[in-house]
């Protein structure tokens, strides 16, 4: 069951969080939230900036970095967990998990129910409040895996 919310209800969302966290949806917001939706490799903000300069010439890195952070405040955007390297963003905030290679850093998405209804330990839920869970698999994707098979 695909139940992936569709690009026009996605961006119907985007305007109404927007507009309820008074954020004025300006066209330069909107390319850089559709350029995000498009992207399904969790890009970082230089990666968006790259791909809009195209559309926007004049745009900013900066303004595509703060864009962002802005939008991962209001919650249309989340920020993929960092390691030490420049922040990432998700546009998918619906319940999901990711694949990440150790190698090139490619970070894949995956949906399990089981993984969706993982308990919360004690020692955790007793002392913190859960907002979100996410299982995060780590290992050598399929490329990298070959590269390492052929020894290089
Ligand atoms: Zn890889
Ligand atoms: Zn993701």
């Amino acid at each position: 069951m695909d139940t992936k919310p569709q690009p026009h209800n996605v961006m119907e969302i985007f305007f109404r969080r927007s507009r309820a966290h008074g954020l004025k949806v300006t066209p330069q917001r909107t390319v850089i939230y559709e350029e995000l939706l498009k992207a399904r490799d969790h890009p970082t903000a230089d990666d968006i900036h790259k791909r809009i300069v195209k559309k926007i010439p004049n745009i900013s890195l900066d303004t595509v970095n703060r864009t962002l952070l802005t939008f991962s405040k209001i919650g249309i955007t989340h920020v993929v967990e960092g390691y030490g390297q420049a922040k990432r963003y998700d546009p998918d905030v619906d319940t999901h998990h990711h694949f990440r290679c150790v190698r090139c850093g490619c970070i894949i998405d995956f949906r399990n129910k089981e993984y969706d209804d993982i308990a919360v330990p004690d020692e955790i839920a007793g002392k913190f409040e859960v907002t979100r869970k996410k299982v995060v698999l780590e290992g050598l994707c399929g490329k990298c895996n070959n590269k390492k098979e052929k020894g290089t």
